[in-house]
């Protein structure tokens, strides 16, 4: 099932839904730790200078495309199955829970958030596994490792925001007991009602006007910058990706003419 590609410098994997919420129940199964990336724009631009996110991302096992990877793919001619946000994956966990018996803990945002969140998903999934839950803010990173493996979820979902979240979960996987651990970024601000969810029929590229509109202080630097940059680094692969292979078309040409005028293919 899982075919990986490697897109704009990182692995990203076409996958649909329903595999990637297998792969999570084999790992689960199979106690094998396991990494969530949600791949886009924002993750690439802050990857060109941060240089222990590239590397997460690159090592992640599971890579999941958000819109902009999935119009990067058609545009450089190597298309993905399916697009899967961060906040998508995370609502079809909860749908799946109850069938697959996943457990969560969820780990981040202001306290007030995170308790209107839980109380949300308690009402909206009233068969959901929390496990365990704490705010964004904690001091001793030890602790909270310690305090998530007591509670023996199967999946830490961290909204730290990037980087954090990933560098959280980098430093501590091999001490944390989790094996499905996930960056959700401002996830839980949606679920707990802060921010609206982009309606589906935006979510095919209009998805960071939609946010944009919500969150205009904090975010009209974001998309100022990321946007032209995506847009650039897809147009820059577009171009070497259609030049290596008429570079390759060459060659093999150059090839069969080389190796029809050999005197053993005369006559
Ligand atoms: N946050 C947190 N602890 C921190 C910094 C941030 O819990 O030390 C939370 C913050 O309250 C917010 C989320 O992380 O809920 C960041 O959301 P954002 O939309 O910025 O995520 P991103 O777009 O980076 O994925």
């Amino acid at each position: 099932m899982n075919k990986r590609i490697e897109l704009l410098g990182y692995p990203v994997d076409s996958v649909t839904t329903s595999e990637v919420i297998q792969k999570i129940r084999q790992a689960i199964e199979s106690h094998h730790k396991t990494h969530i990336i949600a791949i886009n724009a924002n993750k690439l631009y802050q990857g060109r200078k941060d240089l222990l996110l590239a590397n997460i991302l690159k090592k992640a096992e599971i890579v999941i495309p958000e819109y902009a990877f999935v119009w990067a793919s058609k545009v450089i001619g190597t298309p993905l199955v399916e697009h899967i946000g961060g906040i998508m994956l995370m609502r079809s966990l909860l749908d799946a829970s109850f069938v697959n018996n996943f457990s969560f803990y969820f780990l981040g945002s202001k306290q007030e958030i995170i308790e209107r969140m839980v109380a949300n998903i308690q009402k909206t999934y009233n068969h959901v596994k929390i496990a365990g839950w704490h705010h964004g803010y904690f001091k001793d990173e030890n602790d909270m490792v310690t305090q998530i493996n007591a509670s023996a979820a199967n999946i830490l979902l961290v909204a730290l925001g990037v980087p954090k979240q990933e560098y959280f979960i980098h430093q501590n996987r091999n001490k944390l007991s989790v094996p499905i651990m996930m960056g959700v970024g401002g996830s839980f601000d949606v679920f707990a009602g802060l921010h609206k969810e982009t309606p589906s029929f935006l979510r095919h590229g209009f998805e960071w006007i939609y946010r944009l509109l919500q969150d205009p202080r904090n975010l009209w630097k974001r998309y100022l910058t990321t946007n032209p940059y995506f847009v650039f680094q897809v147009l820059k692969h577009k171009y070497n990706h259609h030049s290596l292979i008429k570079h390759q078309n060459s060659d093999i040409q150059l090839q069969k003419k080389n190796l029809y005028s050999t005197p053993m293919n005369e006559g």
